[in-house]
This record gives C-alpha cells, sequence and structure tokens, in this order.
C-alpha cells in the first residue's frame, strides 16, 4: 500500500465512522443554551454583565493564574498584551516563524517589526538554542537595553508560541530572555490546558494570551484573555482593553487612548458554559490523540506527533510529520484524505514568505523550513472521540 492510502487508513480506523470529519468544529453540549438565553432574556448581551466576571474566575481557576482578563479575541489579547509589556514602535520582537499570522499582526499593529526565529522539532515550537544563537550572532546590550547590531533596533520582548498545543522550552527560554533583559509575552492561543513541569502555559512570562475563536479547544464564538499573575498589570490591561474609561457615575473622562476589546456578556456566557465541559473536552481530545498514536505507529513514513518529555499538551490540533524524504508526498495525502471526507490541511505558511513580512529579520530557519514541507494537521475535535 502507498503512504497515502496507508494514512487514509489509519484516520479512518481510528475516526468515527458515519459523516464529514473537520478539523476542529465547536462542541455544544453543556449549559450554552441555557446561559446565552440568559442573557437575550436580561438583555445584559453586551458590555456589562456577570457573565465576563465568572468567564474570568473560571479562566483563573482553571489556569491557576492569579488575574484572566477577557477581550474580543486572541489578537486583541496580544495586542493589548505587548503594548502593555512596554513592547514601542520601532522595536524589534522575536518569535518563531512557524505560527498562525496572528503573532506577527499583533507586533506590526504597535509599529515594532517582527524578528523570526527556528522552532524544536519536538514540540513544533520556539527552540531556545535557536533564540540563544541568534541573539548571540546580533544581539548586544547597549545603555541597558538589547539592541540589533545589524538594524540599530531596540529588541524589547520574546513571544513564544506553543504550537497546537505543545508547550515550547519555557525554562531555556526564560533563561535567555532574562540574560539578555528581554520580556517573555507568551501566545498561548492554542494551549488551554497544556502545561510545562506542572504549570500551565501562559504562565511562565509576564503575561500570556488565550484564543477561544471558533476552532479553538474552547470557544465564545470569538474570544480571548490575558492571563497574568501581576495584579498591577492586570489591573492596567482591564482599564486599557475598557477605553481607558475613568469609573465616574455619569463623566466620560479617558485617561490614555484605550482599546474597545472587552468580551460582551453574550460571548462570555457561552465561555462559561464551555468552561463547565473543559476537562471532559481534553480527556476526549487526549484518547484520540492516543488512538491516533496507536494507529500511526504501523504506518512507517509518517510519525505521529506526540507531547514533548515533562510537557502535557491538550493535543488541540493533532499533527502527523511525513519523513523528509517523503515530503514531496504531501498534497497527495491532503487531495486524498479531504477528498474522503477527512479534513485536512498543511501548516501555516511561514511568517517569513508572506509578502508584508518576507523582510524581516530572521535566523536560520531549516527546521520550520522542513516542518512546513512535511507537517499534516488531521482531525482533533472532541466529539470525534467519546
Ligand atoms: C488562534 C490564534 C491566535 C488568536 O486568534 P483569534 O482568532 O484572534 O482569537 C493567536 N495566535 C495563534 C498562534 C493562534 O492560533
Amino acid at each position: 500500500m502507498n503512504l497515502s492510502d496507508a494514512i487514509l487508513e489509519a484516520l479512518v480506523s481510528t475516526l468515527p465512522a458515519e459523516g464529514f470529519k473537520p478539523l476542529h468544529e465547536p462542541c455544544f453540549e453543556g449549559r450554552e443554551w441555557e446561559y446565552v438565553k440568559e442573557c437575550l432574556d436580561t438583555g445584559w448581551v453586551s458590555t456589562a454583565g456577570k457573565f465576563v466576571d465568572r468567564f474570568e474566575s473560571m479562566l483563573q481557576e482553571f489556569t491557576g493564574a492569579r488575574r484572566a482578563v477577557a477581550v474580543v479575541n486572541g489578537t486583541a489579547a496580544l495586542h493589548a498584551a505587548l503594548a502593555l509589556a512596554g513592547v514601542e514602535a520601532g522595536d524589534e520582537v522575536v518569535m518563531p516563524a512557524l505560527t498562525f499570522v496572528a503573532t506577527a499582526n499583533a507586533v506590526a499593529y504597535i509599529g515594532a517589526t517582527p524578528h523570526f526565529v527556528d522552532c524544536e522539532e519536538s514540540s513544533l515550537s520556539m527552540n531556545s538554542e535557536s533564540l540563544a544563537a541568534r541573539l548571540e550572532a546580533v544581539a548586544e546590550i547597549r545603555d541597558g537595553a538589547c539592541v540589533n547590531k545589524e538594524t540599530g533596533r531596540r529588541i524589547s520582548a520574546v513571544v513564544p508560541m506553543h504550537a497546537f498545543g505543545h508547550a515550547a522550552d519555557l525554562d531555556g527560554l526564560l533563561d535567555i530572555c532574562g540574560r539578555y533583559g528581554l520580556v517573555m509575552v507568551e501566545d498561548s492561543a492554542e494551549s488551554l490546558g497544556s502545561y510545562y513541569r506542572g504549570r500551565h502555559t501562559g504562565l511562565f512570562g509576564l503575561m500570556g494570551i488565550l484564543s477561544f475563536n471558533g476552532n479553538k479547544t474552547v470557544t465564545t464564538g470569538g474570544g480571548g484573555a490575558i492571563l497574568t499573575n501581576d495584579e498591577a498589570l492586570a489591573d492596567r490591561a482591564k482599564h486599557v482593553t475598557t477605553t481607558a474609561k475613568l469609573p465616574h457615575k455619569w463623566e466620560y473622562v479617558h485617561d490614555r487612548v484605550g482599546f474597545n476589546y472587552r468580551l460582551p456578556n453574550i460571548n462570555a456566557a457561552l465561555g462559561c458554559a464551555q468552561m463547565e465541559v473543559l476537562p471532559d473536552f481534553l480527556a476526549r481530545k487526549r484518547r484520540l490523540a492516543e488512538a491516533y498514536a496507536r494507529a500511526f505507529d504501523a504506518v512507517n513514513g509518517v510519525r505521529f506527533v506526540t507531547e514533548p518529555e515533562g510537557r502535557r499538551s491538550n493535543y488541540w490540533l493533532n499533527a502527523l510529520l511525513l519523513d523528509e524524504d517523503l515530503a514531496d508526498l504531501r498534497d497527495e495525502v491532503l487531495e486524498k484524505t479531504n477528498a474522503a471526507g477527512v479534513m485536512t490541511r498543511p501548516a501555516w505558511t511561514l511568517m517569513h514568505r508572506l509578502a508584508m513580512y518576507q523582510d524581516c529579520p530572521r535566523g536560520d530557519l531549516s527546521v520550520s523550513e522542513s516542518l512546513e514541507r512535511r507537517l499534516i494537521n488531521i482531525p482533533s475535535g472532541p466529539k470525534l472521540h467519546g
């Protein structure tokens, strides 16, 4: 049997027999209707209401973050977090080339420049050795600031992203950030329910962010959150994401240029119902990943990506990696599986290949480029496994 037939067979044998198998569809089996109806019945659908506070408390309880600030989407969370972390126009922000475009866009919104480094094959996430090598090559400390000698720009932050829910090497990355005086903000949009040495992702840097888009592990329709253990920073995050309005009985006084990024109550209502079933979703997704691991163990030429040593993954989007010498077969696999009703997708186009980021500074990206050629995402939603 050829490779694409063997992959399709392994997928079909693992997934439910009937129906189209999407990559990650939302699953509403809890109290979603009840909570959303309550918003409509009471009129509390928009910028105020109890579900926002409740959703934030649930996020805090689940992740262990001292504070969670709910916002309209993950991109907005990252934009606000980077601004709060002190990233300014003209700075550079280091991030993996293998990420969803939102990571780079949030940096560009500030007027800063993304600077790309490589990822590790085990976690598909930012490689601390690539970060160290790149900084070693281009960075120097001038008057206490980390500066890129080649561009003259300040490097102010590092944004690792936990790809498909596999935690990056956070100890290694934090160590390097410490050496160069760089602040770390984690793009943990994909890693709700993923842990590094027992602690939830998003809590290692100054801030982390989550996304509740429709294809993420839990959804609020659209939504996001900033996580932090710094109370004062959380207060500022709440303030700047709610138009920076000073509390007053009737006057509209705003003390800086704020963002209208607050999560509407109706979306938070959906989020509360989803958080109630998150542990069940994670358990089902883990069982699906275990079933995939067994099915693909027997298929030569392809590896099912599993959680790295010492890290616990949420298996947000499961991924296959074709052997390097079989990368040419990727499109055939994509064609055959999608034609059979099993949705599969290649990795994101690497950031430095996108027109708006092609001239950004970057280090060696050979692992990212190899992964881009060989990676295939496969169906991963909680509905696919009991
Ligand atoms: C989903 C995602 C985001 C945020 O997406 P939104 O759609 O704005 O919520 C950011 N970064 C990564 C890596 C993501 O996967």
